[in-house]
């Protein structure tokens, strides 16, 4: 007889069955890591993710790609404003470090800017904790161009690349982050800019590990919760800063990543033999994913693959979350339009919860402006013979 395997082995098996036969598993990367926080009470994405799905190719099988995409001009353009920050060692980039988060500091005259290259990304992050400890004891300003790091995701390492970490005289680190989208008179589109905090918010995390090892080694750095986000000044392409405090996004996305390490536990809760498969056939799959429960919000258009797909469930289901986050609230335990139509024709709801109170109100009024538009409407004239032009 066989040993039984053992608890996390038969749970990556499940975890493997769900992606189909063959299916290798899709490593998350920062920015799938950050939408986890965007919604994070979504069941369907967090077993999709902790499955290692490859989300955007269930989609396409599902008949509704994702439309997703930087176009090249951009990719260029963000390319060549990230270039211009990081030019002369990083000197007009570590200016705005220090000018913003650390003014106490001194001028970085001269920073370190370590090699980090190394062959494959775990060779990679092992070069960067060495630069990150190497940096801790010179006292003086270090810039690291896109080192390498690993994040712990169920199990297996997640690995980031940030556009740069800064090292502090004091030996405090900073997550530097570069965008492309401009600051106008200085505000910034706050989307763009909560996905940044909350994409920033994963670097923190994976610097934090780094500092856990360090400390256990003497060193113990600290890693500031407040980043700094770079983007271009009104339509220059000169840089502009500001510090974004992650503290909430950073506690999110904990959050958020210690639940994916349970993921077995929704997986326990699917029909037998459930796969997600890209192979298997439109409606197999159509019924795969909707044995998982799904919190669709308009805002997944912009951080889930999945989200045509899921729109339009939510629509023909009539779920008012289909409408927003914000409309969902108002209406209280009236999940569904039929319901809300109910409630404001007085067929169905509770007369005095207010939701069911300010529909019925809101109809009355409309039905009274429905009216008084009729009462003023001209009388129609009675129609003439048929083919009679003169009338
Ligand atoms: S698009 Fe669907 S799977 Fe993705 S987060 Fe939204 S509801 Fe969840």
């Amino acid at each position: 007889m066989t040993a039984p395997a053992p608890a996390k082995s038969r749970a990556w098996a499940a975890l493997a069955e769900l992606r189909g036969p063959g299916v290798p598993a899709k490593a998350l990367d920062a920015r799938a890591l950050a939408a986890l926080a965007a919604n994070p009470g979504c069941r369907r994405r967090a077993i999709l993710d902790g499955a290692g799905v490859d989300k955007a190719a269930l989609a396409g099988a599902l008949g509704s790609p994702p439309a997703f995409g930087q176009s090249q001009f951009a990719f260029m353009r963000g390319n060549a404003f990230e270039a211009r920050v990081k030019a002369d060692g990083g000197a007009e980039l570590l200016r705005l470090v220090r000018e913003t988060l650390d003014p106490g500091a001194e001028p970085p005259a001269r920073a370190e800017v370590p090699d980090l290259s190394a062959t494959g990304p775990q060779g990679r992050v092992a070069r960067t904790a060495l630069a990150l400890r190497e940096a801790a004891g010179t006292g003086g300003w270090t810039l690291l161009d896109h080192p390498m790091l690993a994040l712990d995701v169920a199990g297996s390492p997640a690995f980031l690349e940030p556009d740069a970490v800064v090292v502090h005289p004091d030996g405090g680190w900073t997550v530097v982050e570069i965008k492309s989208f401009p600051v106008l008179d200085g505000s910034a589109d706050p989307a763009k800019v909560g996905a940044a905090a909350r994409q920033t918010a994963v670097y923190v995390l994976a610097l934090e590990e780094v500092a856990a090892r360090l400390a256990g080694q003497g060193t113990a750095p600290r890693v500031h919760h407040r980043v700094l986000l770079v983007c271009p000044k009104d339509f220059s392409n000169l840089p502009t800063a500001s510090a974004v405090d992650v503290r909430r996004q950073r506690a999110v996305t904990a959050r958020q990543l210690s639940r994916l390490t349970r993921v077995e536990e929704i997986a326990r809760t699917l029909p037998e033999g459930t796969c997600f498969s890209p192979e298997l056939p439109a409606e197999e799959l159509t019924a795969a994913v909707d044995s998982v429960p799904a919190s669709y919000a308009p805002e997944c258009l912009s951080t889930c693959d999945l989200a045509f797909h899921c729109r339009a469930r939510a629509r023909e289901s009539g779920a008012v979350a289909a409408l927003g986050r914000p409309v969902r609230a108002e209406l209280g335990g009236l999940s569904s339009v039929e319901d809300v139509l109910a409630a404001a024709r007085g067929e169905a709801g509770d007369p005095d919860d207010p939701a069911v109170a300010a529909l019925r109100r809101a109809a009355a009024l409309r039905a009274e402006a429905l009216d008084a538009a009729r009462a003023a409407r001209p009388p129609v004239p009675p129609a003439g013979p048929e083919g009679d032009p003169c009338h």
